[in-house]
């Protein structure tokens, strides 16, 4: 494979990334494709040096045409997941639905109370949160993307995670079916050279060099695989951090404003005075010294099977 095949284009892509982010909008703080681009930008560049080298290092594997088609269906599920983050409706608050909105969940009047949202003029239902770079309230709001420019909200979080999943396994199936074709193809073929050095010498350090040398013969593909193997950690790491948050009853917005509180009790900044959230429509609320988190019951916590319907078939605004 000729060197500008495969890097020309790639810096192609990286000059025009750079030119929109400089004529691209000031105003980051607003709503913008920026990252998105970046994010189509760096998969082009890996699915380009997929086609064009890739693929003819897993031929000469021979790896079976099956776990080809697996890895084109892995990157299209992924794909459909993305696109669907990137255009689906979160859960935006609107005059019209208010009415259902405000009927989804109760104030706990802890971390949500009454209240209207100022610039849409709305009631803020509970769990929801205006966002200032979509300039929109949205229900049960987690967080804002920049890599998919939407909310991440009620009706769309679980596209969200099915995206973080089918990443994942994508990561993995190419990263491992690609090292295991560098390797098929050129290990042997360095080790010969290797054999008379190998033969006295089985340090540490010579294992090293063979390593190298055999993931070299095959680079586009082994600097592919190895970033896809870099991202498998962080993007696992997400994945299990944002599922288990949903599984106790927490968005990411929510679990800021807990760890505030929790702050709060720590620094001893005034003993809060907490009302039982089992009495909010009291309006004798009898109140409670808060002296440790664990004296709070998070009322959206409904248990892991209660949050996880809540996830998968959510109700529609
Ligand atoms: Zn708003
Ligand atoms: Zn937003």
């Amino acid at each position: 494979m000729e060197f500008e095949t495969i890097v020309v284009p790639i810096i192609v892509i990286i000059l025009v990334y750079i030119f929109i982010l400089i004529i691209g909008p000031l105003n980051t703080f607003r709503a913008n494709p920026l990252v998105q681009i970046f994010f189509v930008a760096l998969y082009s560049a890996g699915l380009y040096i997929f086609v064009v080298d890739s693929l003819q290092v897993l031929e000469e594997a021979e790896v079976n045409n099956f776990y080809i088609a697996v890895i084109w269906l892995q990157v299209f599920t992924n794909l459909y997941f993305y696109l669907y983050c990137c255009v689906s409706d979160p859960g935006k608050i609107t005059k019209s639905n208010i009415k259902n909105a405000l009927e989804i969940f109760n104030y706990d009047r802890i971390i949500f109370f009454p209240s209207e949202c100022k610039t849409c003029k709305l009631p803020k239902p509970a769990r929801s949160k205006h966002c200032s770079m979509c300039n929109r309230c949205v229900a049960m709001y987690d967080h804002h993307c920049i890599w998919f420019n939407n909310c991440m909200g009620l009706q769309n979080y679980r596209y969200f995670l099915f995206f973080l999943a089918s990443l994942l396994f994508l990561l993995i199936t190419a990263s491992s079916f690609f090292l295991y074709s560098v390797f098929k193809i050129n290990y042997m073929n360095v080790l010969s050279k290797f054999q008379s050095r190998f033969i006295t010498d089985k340090s540490f350090s010579i294992m090293k060099e063979i390593i190298a040398t055999t993931l070299f013969a095959s680079p586009y593909t082994s600097s592919l695989a190895l970033f896809l193997l870099f991202l498998v950690p962080i993007i696992a790491f997400f994945l299990v951090y944002q599922t288990r948050l949903w599984l106790i009853g927490k968005t990411s917005n929510e679990s800021e404003k807990w760890a505030d509180i929790e702050d709060a009790i720590h620094d001893k900044i005034g003993i809060l005075e907490i009302i039982e959230p089992q009495n909010q429509d009291s309006d004798d609320r009898p109140k409670i010294l808060v002296e440790n988190i664990s004296m709070i019951k998070n009322m959206y916590n409904y248990g892991w099977k209660k949050n996880l319907e809540l996830l998968v078939w959510p109700p529609y605004l």
